[in-house]
């Protein structure tokens, strides 16, 4: 079974008519990392905010399936709690809550929804530090405020190491390597790398090949203008790079 099936989706930002998403159909089996490229304004971030459920977006067609439910119908933290994990592009900053806090409370409100007990605050710590030093983030990060004056490479740590905390079924990071230096992005897609297990699957949004040289997809599809205009192997990342967006739009314009 497809671990996300979105077939044909439709989508407008509130208070617009005007379609952003204008037919997006793709399945992502357990184990698959699929790429979606595209140039800016492409609809990139509203399939990953639908996705997520964030508010602020009308579905006006079509069906997303995930793990066999209809994931529309669901409300936003019950996707998260069902291992949905939305990666942001801006992570924000949550004064007053150390990031050990953040990631333990996260942490059980994905277990109580699977019917698991609380987690042992000994085997919290245990995990949590394991998770942390594989994935290079220092012991005072943890006592800091969620992403409070983190560095830009930082908060992806922070976020990654969430990602590896609440052990999601899909991935999805929406242009997490915006902004990163080459150190740094080497950290995310480690960490990624780290997360691919032949049960999860990942939806990688980038605007650049460059993160897909470290995260190597199984699948490549090109956005533009709300629509799916091409799809292929990891080679089609590489042409992108070589030709632009252009000659992908080009051709589907009319
Ligand atoms: P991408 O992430 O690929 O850059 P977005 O999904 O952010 O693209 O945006 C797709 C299109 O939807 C753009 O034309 C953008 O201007 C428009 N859009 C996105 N969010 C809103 C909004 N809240 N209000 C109006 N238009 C929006
Ligand atoms: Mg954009
Ligand atoms: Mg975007």
């Amino acid at each position: 079974m497809a671990l996300l099936d979105i077939k044909d989706l439709h989508a407008t930002v509130e208070d617009d008519t005007k379609a952003i998403l204008k037919g997006i159909s793709l399945t992502i089996k357990p184990g698959e990392v699929h790429a979606v490229m595209g140039p800016n304004g492409a609809g990139k971030s509203t399939l990953s905010n639908v996705i997520a459920g964030r508010p602020g977006y009308t579905v006006t067609g079509g069906s997303i399936t995930y793990d066999g439910q209809d994931l529309l119908a669901m409300e936003a933290d019950e996707r998260a709690r069902a291992g949905v994990f939305l990666a942001f592009q801006y992570p924000v900053e949550i004064p007053g809550v150390a990031t050990a806090t953040f990631l333990k409370t996260a942490l059980n409100a994905r277990r109580k929804a699977n019917g698991e007990p609380e987690i042992e605050a000994l085997d919290f710590m245990k995990m949590m530090k394991a998770n942390a030093k594989r994935l290079g983030v220092p012991d005072d990060m943890l006592k800091r405020p969620v992403n409070v004056g983190f560095s830009g490479g930082e908060k992806k740590r922070a976020e990654v190491l969430q990602m590896a905390m609440l052990e999601p079924r899909l991935c999805v990071l929406d242009e997490t390597d915006s902004g990163l230096d080459i150190d740094a992005l080497k950290v995310v897609a480690d960490g990624v790398n780290a997360l691919r297990t032949p049960e999860r699957g990942m939806l990688v949004i980038t605007h650049y090949q460059r993160l897909l040289n470290y995260i190597v997809p199984d699948v490549v599809h090109v956005l533009a203008g709300g629509r799916i205009v091409k799809s292929g192997d990891r080679t089609l990342a590489e042409e992108l790079e070589a030709k632009g967006y252009g000659a992908f739009t080009e051709a589907t314009a009319a």
